[in-house]
């Protein structure tokens, strides 16, 4: 009994040490693939790519950005479920984790019991925009214009479960207005088609329409939260301009397949927490009119109960608009 005992104990330190190994020699110079679920070029993309540049001068090796769209987030981040929980793919991903379980059906994951967490990395404010095409030149004058034309409205988005159609969901509701929603891969082909006139409004992401904004080439028609977003004082929040109600805050976090060893999570999330207190990521951020977190949102335990916080906040807000998918 006790020569059992002692073998299972000799099994076990093995086993940790081989772990331990393991987490020692990670990354091993080998690339770690970065699945960012959503289109190349657009906010979520322009966040994870500053972010795997960082990271990955201090881990010592190249993260790659994994571009994989569709079904707003939740076709790359199932991949992300699925892969190998070596340490060398992990998710890049934002509050869409947190909407996603209330809004599928058949989501397949549970993001709380089948991801490890590693930290969260930004939040990002979202504005309303239009089509220059578009006739009301500003807030004041698009709400009288959408109570008159609402059906014919478009209104993009990068599908459901994107911060798009979270932010679009909440201002049909306010407004009492359903529009015509059309979703894309992600905000950055549609911010095209916006710029094209081919669809009208978009509740969109600063990290993907900052330079947009600034040189005119899009409608800016309200922030889309409580207050006015540093890097775009002159626009003026939607409260302000008669339409209260609306506040969303994009963070942005990442994670890695269950499983995946503590000591490689902790890596992660040490590499993380040096990336967000870099000053050249708090300054692109900054730039984009986002925000980087403070190094203690970067960990594990915190994006964790941040997660479930969320999970609780939205899921109500999503019963209640009535909206699901499959
Ligand atoms: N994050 C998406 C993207 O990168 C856009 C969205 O969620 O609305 O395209």
């Amino acid at each position: 009994m006790q020569s059992l005992f002692k073998k299972a104990s000799i099994a076990l330190s093995l086993a940790t040490l081989a772990v331990a190994a393991g987490a020692q020699d990670y990354p091993a110079s080998k690339p770690i693939t970065a699945v960012v679920p959503f289109a190349a070029g657009g906010p979520t993309d322009k966040v994870a790519r500053e972010i795997a540049q960082i990271m990955g001068k201090q881990l010592g090796t190249t993260i790659v950005v994994d571009n994989t769209g569709g079904a707003g987030g939740t076709i790359g981040a199932r991949k992300v479920v699925q892969a190998k929980n070596d340490g060398y793919t992990i998710l890049i991903h934002h509050i869409g984790m947190a909407t996603a379980p209330a809004l599928y059906r058949n989501l397949g994951f549970d993001p709380l019991k089948d991801l490890e967490m590693v930290g969260e990395i930004a939040d990002v404010p979202m504005l309303l925009l239009g089509s220059k095409a578009l006739p009301p030149k500003n807030f004041k004058d698009l709400l009288p214009y959408i109570k008159a034309n609402g059906s014919s409205i478009s209104l993009a988005n990068a599908g459901i479960g994107s911060a798009s159609h979270l932010c679009g969901l909440l201002l049909q509701s306010a407004l009492k207005q359903e529009l015509v929603t059309v979703p894309y891969k992600g905000t950055a082909p549609a911010l095209t088609d916006l710029m094209g006139g081919q669809v009208n409004l978009m509740c969109d992401q600063t990290t993907n329409v900052a330079g947009q904004v600034k040189s005119n080439a899009i409608q800016s028609y309200a922030a889309m939260q409580g207050k006015r977003i540093d890097a775009f004082k002159d626009i003026p929040t939607a409260a302000e301009q008669g339409l209260p109600g609306i506040e969303v805050k994009i963070w942005h976090a990442m994670y890695a397949p269950k499983g995946t060893p503590k000591a490689v999570v902790d890596k992660l999330s040490a590499a993380l927490q040096a990336a967000v207190t870099d000053p050249s990521f708090r300054a692109k951020m900054a730039e984009l009119g986002a925000e980087a977190v403070p190094a203690a949102r970067a960990r594990p335990d915190s994006l964790r109960a941040h997660v479930a916080s969320e999970i609780n906040k939205w899921s109500p807000v999503i019963k209640a608009a009535g909206v699901y998918a499959d």
